[in-house]
């Protein structure tokens, strides 16, 4: 069985960091007509016929040379552009269009992700690389130590404070994701713990999650986060892989415990409601459609599948 967060994974970029400094490089391959660019807006994406855009730099420079010109001279567009990387015999760039372009038709990662761009899973490393620093650099814009603006470089992986000096990196934050289990592993009896949030769709299960907070292994965050939401006790905590998850700025790092304790006390500020699930008992619900499990590419799809065996109906 392929782990289906490991589809978002496949086929990523060799990121270059040797190049971000190298001013006359990043420039070559700028002007270079094979080079593709993802033109990035508030950190959300314009796809056209179902598909993320990539344009070449003629593209972007005459296509678009209408809505960028009134704001944006020459000499202000690298502080604009993010080096991605190379692939496939290209250099691939974002372009930071923040408020130069009209505001029709762009889509936020979460937009692009859950459906309306088809076959992302091609270029999601390159898109997940693109937005993510682009939303880093929307709510990054004054320095964390004096309040300078700062100022972008190495090709968009740095901003630099002119007034103090400090510079400031892209900045990832892990969080927990977990398949709790109970009982003998592998058994008819074995059960899984799923819960759900208030806010969701009728029906909508996963498994619980939570940031890692500082100074905290990834062993003991699952067992604070699962006391803290279920109420039970996780004992042996294993882990499982991981997945770049951008919204805005996450990696979710997939982990395995086990339970020992079984009663659930939930604590409903974050959970509506948390349910253990034998293998015959979340088949027989996700077939009637009662429990929906996770959508096909998140992690959380893997610890569930991987638990189960198998793919399920009924997913979200
Ligand atoms: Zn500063």
């Amino acid at each position: 069985m392929t782990l289906p967060h490991l589809r978002l994974a496949s086929n990523a970029h060799d990121r270059l960091g040797v190049r971000r400094h190298d001013e006359a490089w990043l420039e070559a391959r700028w002007q270079d007509p094979n080079s593709r660019i993802l033109i990035i807006d508030e950190a959300r994406v314009r796809p056209q016929e179902g598909r993320v855009r990539w344009v070449s730099p003629h593209e972007l420079t005459t296509a678009y040379a209408g809505a960028l010109q009134p704001g944006l001279t020459a000499d202000q567009l690298p502080a604009r552009r993010l080096l991605l990387g190379e692939r496939d015999g290209c250099t691939w760039f974002g372009f930071r269009s923040d408020g130069l372009l009209d505001a029709e038709g762009w889509l936020t990662l979460r937009e692009v992700l859950l459906g309306a761009v088809a076959d992302l899973s091609a270029d999601a490393p390159l898109v997940f690389h693109g937005i993510g620093l682009a939303e880093w650099h929307r709510a990054t814009r004054f320095c964390a130590r004096c309040g300078g603006r700062l100022g972008a470089r190495a090709a968009g992986h740095e901003l630099a404070c002119p007034d103090c000096g400090r510079v400031h990196f892209p900045r990832t934050d892990p969080a927990v994701i977990m398949a709790i289990t109970f009982g003998e592993p592998g058994s008819p009896s074995e059960q899984f713990l799923l819960g759900r949030q208030a806010a969701w769709p009728p029906g909508r299960f996963s498994t619980l999650a939570g940031f890692v907070e500082p100074g905290e292994s990834l062993e003991d965050a699952v067992r604070r986060e699962v006391f803290e939401e279920v109420g039970v006790v996780v004992g042996e905590v294993e882990y499982f892989g991981n997945q770049a998850w951008p919204f805005p700025s996450s990696l979710m790092l997939g982990l395995r415990g086990r339970a020992v304790s079984h009663e659930l006390l939930i604590d409903r500020d974050e959970i509506e409601e948390a349910r253990w699930f034998t293998r015959a008992e979340l088949l027989a619900a996700s077939r009637e459609g009662s429990v929906l499990i996770p959508q096909g590419v998140s992690i959380s799809s893997s610890l569930v599948q991987h638990w189960f065996g198998g793919d399920l109906p009924g997913t979200w």
